[in-house]
């Protein structure tokens, strides 16, 4: 059994259920030394704002930070494909020492001469902070010069965790919110936040409103458009599936605009089904809920069999779930039982207290529960618990691969929609194949292995 002794400052941010109660340590710098598996306040603005898909992102920053992050998100595009491109000031050393601002403005100036976007995000890096670059300035300028949106995004990669970054996001938006110009309500209207159509879980989606009859103003950011999300003033309802990422503008525009929010997941089954319910509630009327109840049994009718199969397969595997933000977790956990598996660790990178409680409410007797973790904790957890797979983003595969156990991204670089009954139906059959693949035959077993 691999030996790794918990850093003492991170004692408080592991749980194991049934052991003696205590508050979670959450949303706090990660420990220096601890090797998070989060990314930097940049990455976590650019991660929100990357899939609205007319308008120009520009790093400013060295070319690393531009690199790192490119096409991060599997965001799909019903239209323009501005943001697939990874636009940089590549700031070097001269610029460290004389200052960046005069190339941010030739570079923004050119650039939107050239792709003609509908706004431009300019995101501020570390360097752009240390050597003190006025983005703002520079992006108000340029917003003068060209007549269209420029917006900063104060997300200096050292300022904070990712969740800092993602309230540079949202800070971001809704300074082009309510800018259209009309601000008539569309009736039974909502806004989709939060989902960044991976895959394409965002048509998806969607197309479940349609049919129930509820109105999509904008989605934010999933094949988001600029004109759309400065209309967004004019739903009568925020739905917010990435809590961790939304919440701030969710809070910002209620208060702005008197538009109510509330949380959902897109992922599972009851968790689908509940977030249309949900939807529908809110608008109480009768049509739209008898439309609901129809979409909802019919969908359930249609997955159900083949979801049985597998679970038939699958019973009794174990898994680990680490994920970006803790909504995400509770829909894995209810969509593992359906496939009769047991989530034996489970963690998240920008959960609240209010999310643990749940988390610990919601999972089974001896899971583990983790905040911010770590390779070294992963990798020690997954051992003892004997994990047949590992659920998370890009940066946890490689921790599954070298343990010899399978993985099944759940983040950023998926090409498999996992939204909506349709998306339950790929998770299973991706975590069957995955687990079920011959290949596992080849690790070198753990049993009585010493070290990874
Ligand atoms: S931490 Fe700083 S330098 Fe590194 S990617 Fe983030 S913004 Fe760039």
């Amino acid at each position: 059994m691999l030996m790794i002794n918990i850093l003492e400052q991170r004692k408080k941010q592991i749980y194991k259920k049934g052991e003696k109660h205590f508050d979670m340590k959450c949303e706090t710098t990660s420990l220096a030394g601890s090797v998070s598996q989060r990314a930097c306040v940049f990455c976590g603005s650019r991660v929100v704002l990357y899939p609205i898909a007319d308008a120009l992102h520009l790093v400013h920053g060295p070319i690393g930070c531009a690199v790192y992050t490119w096409d991060i998100r599997g965001a799909l595009s019903s239209g323009p494909e501005l943001h697939r491109n990874s636009f940089s000031t590549d700031l070097n050393e001269i610029d460290v020492i004389y200052g960046g601002e005069k190339k941010l403005l030739s570079t923004l100036i050119e650039l939107i001469e050239r792709y003609q976007p509908k706004a431009a995000f300019v995101y501020a890096t570390c360097i752009a902070g240390l050597i003190g670059d006025d983005v703002s300035s520079i992006c108000k300028k340029v917003a003068g010069l060209t007549r269209i949106p420029v917006i900063p995004v104060q997300s200096e990669g050292f300022k904070g965790t990712k969740k800092d970054g993602y309230a540079a996001a949202c800070h971001a938006l809704f300074s082009l919110i309510g800018t259209s110009g009309n601000e008539q309500k569309v009736p039974f209207s909502i806004n989709i936040l939060g989902d960044f159509n991976l895959a394409g879980e965002t048509w998806i989606i969607k197309e479940y409103y349609a049919r129930i009859g509820i109105n999509v103003v904008a989605t934010m950011t999933g094949d988001g458009r600029i004109d759309d999300i400065r209309g967004a003033n004019r739903a009568e309802l925020n739905v917010v599936q990435c809590s961790g990422s939304m919440t701030t503008l969710a809070k910002l525009m209620q208060e702005k605009f008197q538009i109510p929010f509330i949380k959902v997941s897109y992922f599972g089954i009851e968790d689908m089904s509940e977030a249309l319910y949900s939807v529908v509630r809110h608008f109480d009327n009768r049509e739209i809920m008898e439309k609901t109840t129809k979409l909802v049994s019919s969908e359930i009718e249609r997955i159900m069999p083949t979801i049985a199969d597998y679970r038939r397969k699958l019973s009794g595997k174990n898994a680990a779930v680490y994920v970006g933000g803790a909504f995400k977790a509770f829909s894995l956990i209810k969509s593992l039982r359906h496939l009769g598996m047991n989530v034996v660790v489970a963690g998240s990178q920008t959960g609240n207290n209010d999310d643990y409680t749940l988390l610990k409410d919601l999972s089974d007797e001896g899971t583990i529960i983790v905040d911010d973790t770590n390779p070294l904790e992963l990798s020690k957890f997954i051992q003892e618990k004997k994990v047949d797979i590992l659920i998370g983003g890009v940066k946890e595969r490689p921790i599954a691969y070298k343990l010899g156990l399978g993985f099944c991204d759940h983040n950023h670089e998926r090409k498999i929609a996992l939204a909506g009954y349709e998306g339950m139906l790929n998770f299973a059959k991706e975590v069957y194949s995955t687990i079920m693949s011959p290949v596992w035959q080849f690790r070198v077993s753990r049993e009585g292995t010493e070290d990874i």
